[in-house]
C-alpha cells in the first residue's frame, strides 16, 4: 500500500471484528481490566454491562488506543491497533467531555471528517453532505450554530452520535449513551442502531440498564474487571453470572433478583433470569 495516510472508512468491510486476547489494563498498578479474551463478531451489536467501576469505559478507551495495555493484544480488522486507520468511532461518557469548550454543533460534527481531510484541506461536497445527513438523521440540523454547552443532555448525545455517523465508521463504541438523556433521544439512538445493523457496523454500547441490554441487544458482554460472560443476551443473564458481576449488590425479592446499582435504591432493577422485568 503506497498511501500511508489513507483514511477512508466509507468502503464496506466484512471484517469489522474485534479480537481481544488476554488484555490487561491497569491504573497505577491497579488492574482495571484483567485477562480479557473475547472476539466480537463483525456486525454484532453488543451491550457492555457491569457494575460501576467494572472497567467498561476502560475497555472502550483501550479499544481506541487511548490507554496502554499492560498485557495482551487487541486486533481490529485482524490487525493491531495503530497499524492502520481502524475506522472506529468512539463516543465517550458525557461526563468526560468538557462542555465549556467553545465549539458549535457544526464544528463538532465537522471534526469527524478531519481524519479523511488531513488538516490542510477544505471540506468538499462529500464532507458537507455527510455532515448534513448526520445532523438531519439526529434531528439537530436547526442547532448547527449553537455552542455545545447550551444544549440539553439529550441534544449533546445527539451531537456526538451525529459526529460518529459522519465518520462513517466500521465500528462504533458508545459509552453510556442512554444515561441522562430524554426518552425521545433514547428512541432515536435505538433507531440509529437498527440502521447500523443493516449496514453491519459493529456496535458496542456500555449501559447500566440490564433490561435494555437483554431486550434490545442481541449480544451482551458482562464485565467485572474480568470477563464474566459474552454471548446471546438471553444466555448471558443467569442468576449465577449476575451474582458474579454484581456481587453484594444483588438480592432476592420473591422470584426476582434485584440489583441495587447505586444511591440507596434509586436505581434498582429487578432481574428474572430469561424473563427480565424492571421495577423502579
Ligand atoms: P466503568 O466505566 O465500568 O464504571 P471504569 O473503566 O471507569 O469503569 O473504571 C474501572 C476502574 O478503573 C475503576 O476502579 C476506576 O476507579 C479505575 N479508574 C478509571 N479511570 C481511572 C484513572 N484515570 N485513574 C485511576 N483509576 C481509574
Ligand atoms: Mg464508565
Amino acid at each position: 500500500m503506497m498511501h500511508t495516510r489513507k483514511s477512508d472508512c466509507s468502503e464496506a468491510t466484512d471484517d469489522a471484528r474485534i479480537e481481544l486476547s488476554r488484555v490487561g489494563v491497569s491504573y497505577n498498578g491497579q488492574p482495571a481490566l484483567d485477562d480479557i479474551t473475547v472476539t466480537i463478531e463483525h456486525g454484532a451489536q453488543v451491550a457492555v454491562v457491569g457494575p460501576n467501576g467494572a472497567g467498561k469505559s476502560t475497555l472502550f478507551k483501550a479499544l481506541v488506543g487511548l490507554l496502554p495495555l499492560r498485557q495482551g493484544q487487541i486486533l481490529i480488522h485482524g490487525r493491531p491497533l495503530g497499524s492502520h486507520n481502524n475506522c472506529v468511532a468512539y463516543i465517550p461518557q458525557r461526563e468526560e467531555i468538557d462542555w465549556r469548550f467553545p465549539v458549535t454543533v457544526n464544528d463538532v460534527v465537522m471534526m469527524s471528517r478531519y481524519g479523511r481531510l488531513g488538516w490542510l484541506r477544505r471540506p468538499g461536497a462529500r464532507d458537507m453532505k455527510a455532515i448534513a445527513a448526520a445532523l438531519d438523521q439526529l434531528g439537530i440540523a436547526n442547532l448547527a450554530d449553537i455552542s455545545i454547552g447550551e444544549l440539553s443532555g439529550g441534544q449533546q448525545q445527539r451531537v456526538f452520535l451525529a459526529r460518529a455517523l459522519a465518520q462513517e465508521p466500521h465500528i462504533l463504541l458508545m459509552d453510556e449513551p442512554f444515561t441522562g438523556v430524554d426518552v425521545s433521544t433514547q428512541e432515536t439512538i435505538l433507531d440509529v442502531l437498527t440502521q447500523l445493523r443493516q449496514r453491519s457496523v459493529t456496535v458496542l454500547v456500555a449501559t447500566h440498564d440490564l433490561n435494555m441490554a437483554a431486550t434490545r441487544f442481541e449480544k451482551t458482554l458482562l464485565l467485572n474487571h474480568r470477563l464474566i460472560a459474552y454471548g446471546h443476551s438471553e444466555e448471558v443473564f443467569t442468576s449465577e453470572t449476575i451474582r458474579q458481576a454484581f456481587g453484594a449488590q444483588v438480592f432476592e425479592v420473591g422470584a426476582n433478583l434485584v440489583i441495587d446499582q447505586c444511591c440507596g435504591g434509586h436505581n434498582q432493577q429487578a432481574i428474572q433470569p430469561l424473563d427480565i422485568k424492571t421495577r423502579t
